[in-house]
C-alpha cells in the first residue's frame, strides 16, 4: 500500500514531505491525535471521531467532524481489502493539521501473538479535576510514553504496565490493561486517573461487560489471562509480567481480537454492557 500524507488547508503532499514549521506547536507536544486501524474499513470511526472531538474541547478548539471524516475515509480508500494500516489525525493547536495513512508496522502484528510486559511506576495516582491537565484527551505529549516504552525494551520486554504512586495498575503506555478472573472481565478504574478512555475497551465493554476493579500487579499472574487493549494490536495476550508467567486463554483471546479489530464475529452477537461506556 502506499503511505499518504494531506495537510489542512494546503493538499496532499509527498509522505515523507515536512509538515510543520520550526515554530509549530506541535513539536511541543501542543497538540492532540488519533490513530485508528484500516482493516478493511475504518474501524470504530466514529467512536475515534467522538474522542477527537473531546480532545479538541479540551484544548479549546473545534474540529470539524464531516471534514476529518471525508479525510480519513480519502486516504482509507486505496488501502486494499485483506491489508492493514495505521491512520492518523493530528492536530497542532493553532499550526499544522494532517492525517497520514502508513502500512502497518510488522511489530504491532507480532505483538497480536503476545508480549512480554514489565511494570513501571507512572507516579501520580489521581488527576484532579482540572482542565488544563487535559485528562481524557489523547494529547500529542507522548514523550512519557515513549520512555517507558523504551525502558521496557531495554530490560528486555515487548511492553510495560504503569502503576500509580499506591502501588495500582492504571494503563499501558499506548493500552488499556483488561483481565479475567473467575470468568469475568476487569480494567482498572477510570475517573480521576491517568488513564485514556481507549475506544477498544469500550468496544469489548459493550459486548462481553467490562467491571471496574483496582488491581496490582502482583494480582495479575493469578487471573485468566491479561491483555493490553488498543486499536491497532487489539487483544495482545500478556504472556509475562515481570518475568512470571500470566494465564493465556486462546478462546478469550480469539474473542477479544475479533471484537477490537472490528471483524464480522466480534461486532455480531449480544451487548450484555457493563460499566465502561461503549
Ligand atoms: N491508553 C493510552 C495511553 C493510549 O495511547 C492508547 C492508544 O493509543 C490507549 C490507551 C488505547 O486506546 P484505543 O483503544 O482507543 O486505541
Amino acid at each position: 500500500m502506499r503511505a499518504r500524507t494531506v495537510v489542512r488547508g494546503v493538499g496532499e503532499v509527498a509522505a515523507d514531505a515536512p509538515v510543520a514549521t520550526a515554530d509549530d506547536p506541535g513539536l511541543r507536544g501542543d497538540g492532540f491525535f488519533e490513530t485508528l486501524l484500516v482493516r478493511d474499513g475504518i474501524v470504530r470511526l466514529d467512536a475515534h471521531l467522538d474522542r477527537f472531538e473531546r480532545s479538541a474541547a479540551a484544548f479549546g478548539v473545534r474540529v470539524d467532524r464531516r471534514e476529518w471524516a471525508a479525510l480519513a475515509a480519502r486516504l482509507a480508500a486505496d488501502v486494499p481489502a485483506g491489508a492493514e494500516a495505521v491512520l492518523r489525525l493530528t492536530v497542532a493547536r493553532g499550526g499544522v493539521e494532517f492525517a497520514t495513512v502508513r502500512p502497518l508496522p510488522a511489530g504491532v502484528v507480532r505483538g497480536r501473538a503476545g508480549v512480554r510486559a514489565i511494570t513501571l511506576a507512572r507516579g501520580t495516582a489521581t488527576v484532579p479535576d482540572a482542565p488544563w491537565l487535559l485528562a481524557a484527551a489523547k494529547t500529542s505529549s507522548y514523550a512519557v510514553n515513549s520512555a517507558a516504552l523504551r525502558e521496557a525494551a531495554r530490560r528486555g520486554a515487548d511492553d510495560a504496565v504503569l502503576v500509580d504512586a499506591d502501588g495500582f495498575v492504571l494503563e499501558a503506555p499506548t493500552a488499556n490493561v483488561l483481565w479475567r478472573r473467575d470468568g469475568r472481565w476487569h480494567t482498572p478504574p477510570q475517573a480521576g486517573r491517568a488513564v485514556l478512555p481507549g475506544t477498544t475497551l469500550a468496544a469489548v465493554a459493550a459486548r462481553v461487560g467490562v467491571t471496574e476493579a483496582p488491581v496490582r500487579p502482583g494480582d495479575l499472574p493469578g487471573s485468566e489471562g491479561v491483555w493490553l487493549l488498543s486499536s491497532l494490536r487489539g487483544a495482545a495476550p500478556v504472556l509475562t509480567l515481570d518475568g512470571r508467567a500470566v494465564g493465556t486463554d486462546a478462546a478469550a483471546t480469539a474473542l477479544l481480537a475479533a471484537i477490537a479489530l472490528g471483524t464480522r464475529d466480534g461486532s455480531a452477537g449480544p451487548a450484555p454492557g457493563g460499566t465502561i461506556a461503549g
